[in-house]
């Protein structure tokens, strides 16, 4: 759990905040950042890559909540967009347009209208056709865009399948077989700058050599575009380290492999990017649920809670894992126990067969580790209302989204 999360004198502590505090005031269920652990998984980054001309993106789709994306952006960082709505989350949390890259395979015309009246950095491109949208609203609007192509550089990124992206048959981006084609077709277009080339081969990648064999082919690809006379200035790996969900795993090593990256990159005249989600607020974020009720069916125990897949689904869509802690150690030893939400769905679930501290009604627990894709990932099903967000910064913490109320469940609907 990083260090940001420890227990004192038995209490669950995020920096120097009491997380029963936390739930007492503000309920549950309830997201809990820490913005210094955030601060410094992004330091990691920033300090690794010093010496080159680089820019990290933080990736928005992990977590868009406007007072993580401030922070982030008061410490420098860029920002990785999927869509037009994540651009006006950047905005609105004073990111700077400048350092914004455009990933996605679906664009529509109007988010890209939206990107280049806004003037954001550059648009890494998945289709010849979406290229050729841009170059013509370009035109229309008067602009220049930065194009890279995403490649798909055929790696094996042997992470959960939903999360790996960079095999030959994913939808994502053009195979680095037929990708030179691409590059020479799309340089005569008007309007854009061809100049970079992107990957992103997977999320949760607790091994680096996937990545450093992926920057290696991209490396080789940027020789053969520039021996083609495609001027290429930009180098986007995309994001992807992993982070250690299970207590006691070993935590990929960052520094390691930027300090590898950046002796492959050295002296080659490249502005190096990287998008970084998970890794940069995965380990400062917990979800804290009160225990409802326990049952015993047959010869199973059941924790129920008051949080469930509606607001942290990875346990129901990629059998994530995710460790369950006591706010207050537990003198009742433990249980083997399925944690479960109220939600009508066999897979709402936050731990299977999990051995638990042996709560009880009352007494709240957090799920840990659920920074990165857990609020960003919370609907409405069951009509439930999203829970609240809470930022802590020391001894301090505010609320920085309250928690949904029912008139804004309906907001809309007639
Ligand atoms: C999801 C995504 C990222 C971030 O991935 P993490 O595993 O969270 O680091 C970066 N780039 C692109 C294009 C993505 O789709």
């Amino acid at each position: 759990m990083g260090n940001v999360f420890e227990y004192r004198q038995g209490l669950l502590c995020c920096e120097g905040v009491e997380l029963q505090k936390v739930a007492e005031r503000e309920g549950t269920p309830c997201y809990v950042y820490s913005s210094a652990g955030i601060l410094n998984a992004y330091g990691e980054y920033a300090v690794g890559l010093e010496g080159i001309p680089h820019r990290i993106c933080y990736a928005v789709k992990a977590n868009g909540n406007l007072a993580v994306l401030a922070l982030l952006a008061r410490a420098g960082a860029g920002f990785d967009i999927v869509s037009g709505g994540e651009l006006y989350r950047v905005l609105k949390a004073g990111g700077d347009p400048e350092k914004v890259v455009f990933s996605g395979v679906g664009k529509t015309r109007e988010e890209i209208e939206y990107a280049l009246s806004e003037g954001i950095h550059s648009f890494n491109c998945e289709s010849e056709a979406e290229i050729a949208l841009i170059s013509s609203l370009a035109v229309r609007l008067g602009r220049t865009a930065s194009v890279a192509v995403r490649v798909n550089p055929d790696v094996d990124a042997s992470t959960h399948p939903y999360i790996s992206t960079g095999l030959k048959e994913h939808k994502f981006g053009i195979g680095i077989a037929e990708v030179r084609g691409v590059y020479d077709r799309a340089a005569a277009l008007p309007g854009i700058a061809l100049d970079g080339v992107s990957c992103h081969i997977g999320s949760q990648l607790l091994d680096a050599s996937p990545l450093l064999e992926a920057a290696q082919k991209m490396l080789d690809l940027v020789d053969a575009l520039r021996a083609r006379g495609i001027p290429i200035r930009v180098l986007d790996l995309g994001g992807g380290l992993g982070v250690p969900y299970h207590a006691g795993d070993p935590r990929p090593d960052v520094p390691g492999f930027l300090s590898t990256l950046k002796s492959l990159v050295a002296g080659r005249d490249l502005f190096l990017m990287l998008e970084p989600g998970r890794s940069i607020v995965a380990e400062s974020g917990a979800l804290l649920a009160r225990v409802l009720y326990r049952k015993k069916s047959g010869e199973k125990e059941f924790v129920i809670v008051d949080a469930s897949m509606a607001e942290l689904i990875r346990p129901a869509l990629y059998e994530a894992h995710h460790e369950i802690l006591p706010l207050r150690e537990c003198r009742f030893g433990t249980v083997k126990a399925d944690v479960v939400g109220p939600v009508c769905e066999s897979g709402d679930f936050l731990a299977e067969g999990r051995e638990v501290a042996n709560v009880l009604p009352g007494d709240t627990i957090a799920a840990m580790t659920a920074g990165a894709y857990g609020f960003a990932m919370a609907s409405n099903y069951n009509a439930r209302l999203r829970p609240c967000e809470v930022l802590v910064e020391g001894e301090s913490w505010r609320v920085v989204r309250r928690r949904e109320t029912l008139a804004e469940l309906v907001r809309g609907e007639q």
